[in-house]
């Protein structure tokens, strides 16, 4: 059985020292003075309050973004390089600060805190810094047009950016999002999801300190259906950019339709396959799925939640994968040998319970797990199930949580079918020896990213998005910066 390490702690190990909302550099209450509960998950107690950021925030976040991009605003004029400067500044004090950041985002998100130190912290810094030294490389082109003029093109920014992020990796989100948004010049109002508000508010806080000019980055906590409605209705915000839910990214996309067709970007949910042929170096293989699924409690867009495993070493595959899953630590998100913390809330953790349950009705095999772990916080058992048939709903929908789902293939086309048989198309991944068949999946799988012989590798510089319904549009890399510009053509008679 999966181990349970020490019992959550109950003290907040982290000191709190940003609750409110960021507007043109000033924390300040919501309108409505409300508030909601930031919980850590793995003791289901509340950590703080935090100011509720409703339509009437959002507006005054807006105009102040809108202030700070006229043309005569420090920010606008502020050379490329400065710009550059400035988020070079920011990483500097993420690093800085990163012991504290990465505390806070494991209390606050649930996972492991010696993991967001080694992992989140180094890349939330690497991202700033790869965009920030994009910042004075944003160039056009010079166009040889026919007759007898000089016709050249200007990247300029598109405007008031409005960004909504999720849950799981908070963060590394709001890199992604500000990094290539302030490269480009543009200004922000960033809502973070009601789940996980702390980091996020202490990096406004050091973007304050950095020196960037007020206005131009807003930071609002607060709920998707208010806070993040009214950011994607606003007519005043000429770009929408989203991680998150297929479902919410639908509402984003009308709600762009039905005003002022501000630009959208996309990045939202998976069902990746995961494939292991049988001339894989079957250690690596299974352990390597056994991360595509589990790392970050399963909560990853691009999680390989549907193993395709070539009949041959089908039940070799199957046991191994569920010894792995039982030795699995789950326990205290600040004990350094856990390598599983809570999931992130009690919804999401029902929502995990009842995938388990679909399963189950199904008739998919049940090898580990499948339960509640301790008696408070959000802790899931690591599961594995066998004899995963297409057409399940576990095979079909995004779990997000621990749960992986094995399926056998014998046959390489009718593979790649059953691969693409899914609405999304955001990663995949092939395990093999052989560099053909990796190619041959690599070619016909319709996904956005294909690792092969690895997993999760990411990096600022390789753009990441999905194919189908996982997204619109790219992130990181020179291809995430396309996002954030506007070309415009000028001609002039010679
Ligand atoms: P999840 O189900 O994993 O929480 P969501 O897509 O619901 O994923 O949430 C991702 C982000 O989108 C969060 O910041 C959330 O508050 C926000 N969100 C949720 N619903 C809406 C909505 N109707 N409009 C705008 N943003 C929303």
């Amino acid at each position: 059985m999966a181990t349970v390490l020490t019992e959550p702690k109950t003290s907040a190990q982290a000191q709190v020292k940003q609750t409110k909302i960021l507007i043109n550099n000033e924390w300040v209450d919501s309108v409505s003075g409300r508030t909601f509960d930031t919980v850590n998950p793995a003791t289901g107690e509340v950590i703080a309050k935090v100011a509720e950021a409703d339509a009437a925030d959002v507006d005054l976040a807006v105009k102040a973004a809108r202030k700070a991009f006229h043309s005569k605003s420090p920010w606008r004029k502020m050379s490329a390089s400065e710009r550059g400067k400035l988020i070079s500044r920011l990483a500097d004090l993420i690093e800085k600060n990163a012991d504290e950041l990465a505390t806070l985002e494991a209390l606050d998100n649930g996972k492991p805190r010696h993991i967001a130190r080694t992992a989140d912290l180094p890349l939330v810094a690497a991202c700033y810094r790869y965009y920030a030294g994009w910042a004075d490389k944003i160039q056009g082109k010079t166009i040889p047009i026919a007759g007898d003029y000089f016709c050249y093109t200007r990247h300029e920014p598109v405007g008031v950016v409005g960004q909504i992020i999720p849950w799981n990796f908070p963060l590394l989100m709001q890199a992604w999002k500000l990094g290539p948004a302030l490269a480009c010049g543009n200004t922000v109002v960033l809502k973070v999801a009601e789940q996980t508000p702390l980091t996020a508010l202490r990096v406004g806080e050091l973007i304050v300190e950095a020196g960037f000019p007020e206005g131009v980055v807003n930071i609002l906590p607060g709920y998707g259906p208010t806070a993040g409605a009214a950011i994607a209705l606003h007519m005043d915000v000429d770009k929408i950019a989203f991680t998150g839910s297929t479902e919410v990214g639908h509402l984003i996309m009308q709600a762009a339709a039905e005003t002022n067709l501000k630009r959208v970007t996309l990045e939202l949910g998976g069902k990746s396959p995961n494939i292991v042929f049988a001339d894989s170096d079957l250690e690596e293989a299974v352990e390597g799925s056994h991360f595509a699924l589990f790392f970050n409690q399963g909560q990853c867009c691009c999680a390989g939640s549907r193993a395709f495993v070539e009949d041959k070493i089908y039940d070799e595959f199957v046991a191994r994968s569920t010894e792995r899953a039982k030795r699995r630590t789950v326990g205290d998100p600040f004990d350094t040998k856990t390598e599983q913390g809570p999931q992130v809330d009690n919804d999401q953790f029902n929502k995990v319970l009842s995938y388990v349950e679909a399963g189950k009705r199904e008739g998919a095999k049940l090898m580990c797990g499948g339960e509640r772990i301790g008696d408070k916080g959000y802790f899931v058992a690591p599961t594995v199930f066998a004899d995963v048939k297409d057409n399940m709903k576990i095979a079909q929908e995004e779990i997000f949580g621990p749960v992986m789902s094995i399926m056998k293939f014998s046959d390489m086309d009718e593979l790649v079918e059953r691969a693409n048989n899914t609405m999304y198309g955001l990663a995949a991944a092939v395990w093999t020896r052989d560099i053909g068949k990796a190619h041959y999946i690599a070619n016909n799988v319709r996904a956005g990213t294909v690792w092969i012989n690895c997993f999760d590798v990411f990096d600022a510089a390789a753009p990441f998005g999905g194919f189908k319904q996982s997204g619109i549009g790219r992130e990181l890399g020179e291809y995430g910066l396309q996002q954030y510009s506007e070309i415009k053509t000028v001609t002039v008679k010679l």
